[in-house]
């Protein structure tokens, strides 16, 4: 007999109606969803009521913790004036003009003009439009290779896949595109030569980068794609002297630099920006997650007059730039995000990420000396830990034993929610965490580290 639909617990009626994202979608009847009912601060709750301290701030963004009235209020205020109008075809709307003065000020470069879109994605994917709309405005279309590198993560559209350095995000969809370049992960604890200081493995990445030009031809090459601190790679914070040195090769043959703050913007590497954090010059900027907290899609792409420019000269002689989302600048994400920038600035969100970042930091660093942590590192409040099976060389587990899942499973159990990559396990708490709370966090994380062991 079939179960009246209404009789059907949230868990039932997920397995038979949810094509879930990032999920084994075979095994999931078999694991079941964990549902999530309601937030306050940085703790989520389960249908059962059981708290669990939200480690990753959702998917890196939820930078306010859960329960703001604040930005409920802006969306509210928003969705009555004016809850839908686009910023297409000459048009405009104040929370949408407001948010683009607002982050070109706070821009930690010159920059000309702002973009606003839904997603990290939509973001990335806009500046690889302009890479190539600005190479055939320059009388340059061979110029149009981006380079991205290994463990990059820049969203999942087909192009911005292409240059997610991720294999899971490339096989079986058949990608990557043609026209992208992959250039090595400077991770230093897996890939620096014996005895390589920090500064000699950035020196050799920057050689083999400018090798990799010269070989493909410098009038081919367009621009090079880089996360401050890689995220959904495993949390692997550039080595001393790393982005100086790329960007001196990229200089020298007129490559653009995109940086993806998607996850870095807004505080979370403990400056503003982790362009500031790591004394970037880039070109174009792409932001989205803590612009609005994670409390409505939002995303933005900051281009410099390099870029505006020649794009602006191209759209007068085909007649309009052709590109825009539906979703782009939506009011009430704007005004949400607006609101979000408002009590960054008010609450002194650096002051915070300075106080409490080092706890998060020497807490990581304590771990080392577990049997199964490998590595630990971090920059403000984002970190990881990396699981070996040999702790003297190094040794990765065997993938197939999936270490870092079943780490992050049994946490989950003891009441925190991390995220895996490979046996890294990452951290990247709502920035307004406690000290308590850290400490809380990682308590339940070392007995699931123990539980393992
Ligand atoms: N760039 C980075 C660095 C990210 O971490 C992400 C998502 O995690 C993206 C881009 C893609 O953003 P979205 O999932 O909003 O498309």
């Amino acid at each position: 007999m079939q179960t009246h639909a209404s009789n059907r617990t949230i868990a039932e009626k997920d397995v038979d109606s949810v094509l879930h994202p990032y999920t084994n979608l075979k095994r999931h009847p078999e694991v079941g969803p964990l549902v999530i009912t309601r937030g306050q601060g940085v703790r989520v709750y389960d249908e059962a009521g059981r708290d669990y301290i939200e480690g990753l701030a959702g998917l890196w963004c939820t930078s306010l913790g859960w329960g703001e009235e604040r930005l409920v209020e802006a969306a509210a205020r928003q969705m009555r004036q004016l809850p839908f109008y686009h910023l297409f075809s000459h048009k405009t709307h104040d929370v949408g003009v407001e948010l683009c003065a607002r982050l070109l000020a706070m821009a930690p470069v010159p920059m000309s003009k702002v973009f606003l879109a839904g997603s990290g994605s939509e973001a990335n994917d806009t500046a690889i439009k302009l890479i190539h709309y600005r190479a055939n405005a320059l009388g340059t279309p061979d110029k149009k290779k981006i380079i991205a590198r290994e463990k990059a993560y820049h969203g999942v559209t087909v192009a911005t896949a292409s240059l997610t350095g991720l294999v899971n995000n490339q096989r079986s969809f058949d990608l990557p595109i043609p026209g992208v370049l992959r250039a090595a992960c400077p991770h230093h604890y897996r890939f620096a030569k014996d005895g390589e200081s920090e500064e000699d493995f950035s020196t050799r990445l920057a050689g083999e980068l400018e090798a990799m030009i010269l070989a493909e031809g410098p009038d081919t090459v367009a621009a090079f794609f880089a996360e401050p601190v890689m995220g959904a790679g495993g949390v692997i914070v550039p080595p001393a002297g790393y982005f100086p040195k790329i960007q001196a090769v990229l200089d020298r043959y007129d490559v653009l630099l995109v940086v993806d703050e998607v996850i870095c913007g807004f505080g979370r590497t403990g400056k503003m920006f982790g362009t500031e954090t790591f004394g970037i010059r880039p070109d174009m900027m792409t932001l989205a997650k803590g612009l609005s907290s994670g409390y409505a899609p939002i995303s933005a792409l900051m281009v410099n007059e390099r870029v505006y420019g020649p794009v602006a000269e191209e759209s007068g002689r085909i007649g309009v730039f052709g590109h825009g989302y539906t979703y782009g600048g939506h009011p009430v994400s704007a005004a949400v995000a607006l609101e979000t920038l408002n009590i960054y600035a008010e609450r002194d969100i650096l002051a915070q990420v300075a106080e409490v970042g080092p706890v998060l930091q020497d807490g990581l660093r304590a771990l080392r000396g577990h049997p199964l942590v490998g590595e630990a590192r971090g920059v403000g409040l984002i970190g990881a830990v990396e699981l070996v099976a040999d702790k003297a060389n190094r040794a990765p587990f065997p993938p197939e034993l999936a270490v870092g899942a079943r780490v992050v499973a049994k946490a989950q159990a003891k009441g925190v929610i991390l995220r895996a990559m490979g046996d890294a396990v990452a951290f990247a708490p709502p920035l307004v965490i406690s000290k308590a709370d850290i400490a809380e966090m990682l308590r339940r994380f070392g007995l699931a580290l123990d539980e393992a062991h």
